[in-house]
């Protein structure tokens, strides 16, 4: 009998940005670390949101004792207002990422009935057999966590998103000395953010962000609109004490920005000095020079106020010539081109725009690659599974780590679903669990499949056709001529002749019927057939085909 082992199962962020969840298992005890959702990718047309897909832990419901966030990400707490509901679990996070995930959960209407429990820097969590540390790391988002667990098989650290800034703008720097306590004891396995992988060097300190957000409020003519995460409160902050310094009064603009802010005010993860934070009905009459925005839109989400603003749809705002913005964010792959006409629309109103091709005015929340190699010889693991990045992230994170002495052998780079099996003495990838996409639609999770996809991508390439047969009550023959309606397939006016021959060209192959009642699912395939055949050899296009009766 083996003796039992502890299975390390990644659900999401493995080959991907984005959607980060692991799953720790030994014996009867499972624990899931974070729970994201991920935005779509190009093809994936209409869809909101992805999220894990949990059918593996569904059918062991009964072992998970809780879940573990490191920080309040979208990409780590977004898919826990889907996912709550069904598992029903405790959250184990640090204060402000609580706070997020209760934002969330409001705003989804899952709040009620959730079990959020706050563990602080140093405190442990016994979950099972699993005994959980929470150690400060520096990232994008004051509050992130790394975690140390420990298990009957040895202690695994988890590094959650993180650099290594020295001169954090809020939030305590990354434990170092804690993790090089551990190193000295003896590490089992090191699970370590490769998001930044490919990057050589040091990622540069949230500083640099800091001074060119000075000399912009002390240089800009007119108004400056600040444009970046909700989540990143300590930007927030950065802006708040640069236009404290330059007599600006701050305006918080957009639902999603000021329900964090507030919350981080509360919670004391913002400070604000009297008087600078000003309501948009005082806007009218301040002079220009005195004022800030800050809002989202930094990813051209179409809802959020930037875009509303540069699309003069925004209530109480629109650019204006002589406004400075400034896009203090990286794009999220998938982004690129909502924020790019963002830009031009910005431009093209009269606006002086910096984003992070032109000025420092961001600096990422992840390690490079000499702080990653610094972390893997702090904790000197004998195991290493790279997590958080695509393949390539994963795979030079890997090279890295062998690079820093740590044998080939004992690195593991699994993709999602992939199942690592570790026992003190060695490691191995033992099977695969489902892992697929779950779309997010709107209101509906889950019952979008590839099908629906398929389907859209059909719509957006070669449109729709619309056919309308009227079948007769009584006798159920078909009745006259079918009718046609396109859209998206060719230009009506153009094309009529080809449309009504297509007509004519139903009516006799549905004609041949004789006294027989039509059959609706043979009219069905009989007219898709016909029709596909036709129009492709009229225009090399496929449009979806649907047949519609009518009784007359
Ligand atoms: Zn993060
Ligand atoms: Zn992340």
């Amino acid at each position: 009998m083996p003796k039992p082992r502890l299975k390390i199962i990644p659900l999401g962020g493995l080959s991907e940005i984005g959607k980060n969840m692991m799953v720790m298992e030994y014996e009867d005890d499972i624990i899931i670390i974070d729970a994201g959702l991920m935005f779509p990718e190009e093809g994936m047309l209409g869809i909101d949101l992805v999220i894990p897909d949990i059918s593996y832990l569904l059918e062991k419901q009964e072992k998970i004792k809780g879940i573990v966030i490191t920080h309040g990400h979208e990409d780590h707490i977004g898919a826990l207002p889907y996912l709550l509901p069904q598992l029903n679990v405790p959250v184990y996070s640090t204060k402000l990422t609580r706070g997020l995930i209760s934002v969330k959960l409001k705003e989804r209407k899952a709040l009620a009935g959730a079990n959020l429990r706050v563990v602080p820097f140093g405190g442990k969590i016994t979950l099972g057999k699993f005994r959980v540390e929470f150690f400060p790391v520096c990232h994008s988002i004051p509050d992130a966590a790394g975690l140390i667990i420990h298990t009957p098989v040895g202690t695994v650290v988890h590094s959650g998103d993180f650099k290594l800034d020295y001169t954090p703008v809020s939030g305590q720097p990354t434990a170092l000395s804690r993790l090089a306590q551990l190193g000295g004891q003896g590490v089992l396995l090191l699970l370590s953010d490769s998001t930044y992988a490919e990057l050589p060097g040091y990622t540069p300190s949230e500083r640099v962000v800091g001074e060119t957000l000075d000399r912009v409020m002390a240089d800009a003519p007119g108004r400056v609109i600040i444009t970046t995460f909700s989540s990143l409160v300590s930007r927030v902050q950065q802006v708040i004490d640069a236009a404290a310094k330059h007599q600006r009064r701050v305006f918080i603009v957009g639902r999603s920005m000021s329900d964090t802010a507030r919350m981080a005010l509360e919670l004391g993860y913002l400070q604000a000095p009297d008087g600078i934070l000003a309501r948009l009905d005082e806007l009218r009459g301040m002079p220009h020079n005195k004022i800030v925005f800050v809002t989202t839109g930094s990813q051209g989400e179409p809802t959020s106020a930037l875009v509303r603003m540069a699309n003069r749809d925004h209530r109480q705002v629109h650019i204006l010539r002589g406004d400075t913005v400034v896009i203090s964010a990286t794009p999220i792959p998938g982004n690129e081109a909502l924020i790019n006409r963002t830009l031009d629309n910005l431009f093209k109103q009269g606006a002086q725009v910096l984003y992070s091709k032109v000025a420092p005015v961001h600096v990422h929340g992840h390690a490079s690659q000499e702080e990653l190699k610094l972390l893997l010889n702090l904790v000197k693991p004998r195991f290493f599974m790279p997590i958080h990045g695509e393949y390539r992230h994963l795979s030079l994170h890997a090279k890295l780590a062998q690079s820093v002495g740590i044998p080939k052998d004992n690195t593991f780079v699994l993709e999602d679903g992939d199942t690592l099996e570790i026992s003190p003495q060695a490691g191995k990838i033992t099977d695969k669990v489902a892992s697929s996409n779950v779309y997010v639609d709107g209101l509906s999770v889950g019952d979008i499949g590839g099908v629906v996809i398929r389907d859209r991508k059909m719509l957006s390439k070669d449109g729709i056709v619309i056919v309308v047969i009227a079948i007769n009550q009584q006798t159920g023959k078909v009745v006259g001529r079918p009718d046609i309606v396109s859209r998206g397939f060719v230009d009506t006016r153009e094309s009529s002749d080809m449309i009504e021959e297509s007509r004519d060209l139903l009516a006799r192959v549905l004609d041949h019927g004789g006294t027989r009642p039509a059959d609706w699912g043979f009219i069905n395939t009989k007219v898709r057939d016909t029709l596909s055949k036709f129009y492709y050899e009229q225009t090399r296009r496929r449009p979806m085909i649907l047949p519609f009766m009518v009784k007359v």
